[in-house]
């Protein structure tokens, strides 16, 4: 009965409303952490995984010699490498596939690469309407590298002060 009463004072005083008003009024005023992305960014880690890419040295000449050690310790099976020799003898791939939407951002194959050829770039703002978009091919991660190997060196020369 007592509760009752109680409850019917709180709701005839609006003291729930008067509760939630003093709320919002200690934090009208003090510094908003809401980040206005994609305008504003928040800091990455070193350590941030994202989006992959495959290397190529100065001169143009593909990094990978297509040893397959990312696709054997893959846990994910993610990634699928086929591989031809050319006339000069050397291995190349002919296929390197990556399946985003298995994989799990371990960086298990950017470490067993002897020949720093994949990597995990610092990217993440990407995205994939279909499941194939998310399927990525050898040329689109040559793009990749392409494309943001200025900021793929300077990270690796980071991390390589750190060792
Ligand atoms: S990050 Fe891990 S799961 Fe993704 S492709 Fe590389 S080894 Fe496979
Ligand atoms: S990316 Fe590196 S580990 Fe994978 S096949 Fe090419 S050379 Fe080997």
């Amino acid at each position: 009965m007592i509760k009752r009463i109680r409850d019917f004072c709180r709701s005839f005083l609006l003291l729930e409303l008067v509760h939630g008003m003093r709320v919002t009024g200690r934090h009208l005023f003090r510094r908003k952490i809401t980040v206005q992305f994609p305008e504003e960014k928040t800091p990455l880690s070193p350590r941030f995984r994202g989006l992959h890419a495959l290397r190529r040295y100065p001169n143009g000449e593909e990094r990978c010699i297509g040893c397959k050690l990312c696709e054997a310790v893959c846990p994910a099976q993610a990634i699928t490498i086929e591989t031809e020799q050319r006339d000069d003898g050397t291995r190349r791939t002919t296929r390197y596939d990556i399946d985003l939407t298995k994989c799990i951002f371990c960086g298990f194959c950017e470490e067993s690469c002897p020949v720093d050829s994949i990597v995990e770039t610092a990217i993440f703002e990407y995205h994939g309407e279909t499941r194939g978009d998310l399927h990525y091919t050898k040329e689109m991660l040559l793009a990749v590298g392409d494309r943001y190997e200025q900021s793929i060196a300077n990270d690796r020369a980071r991390d390589s002060a750190y060792r």
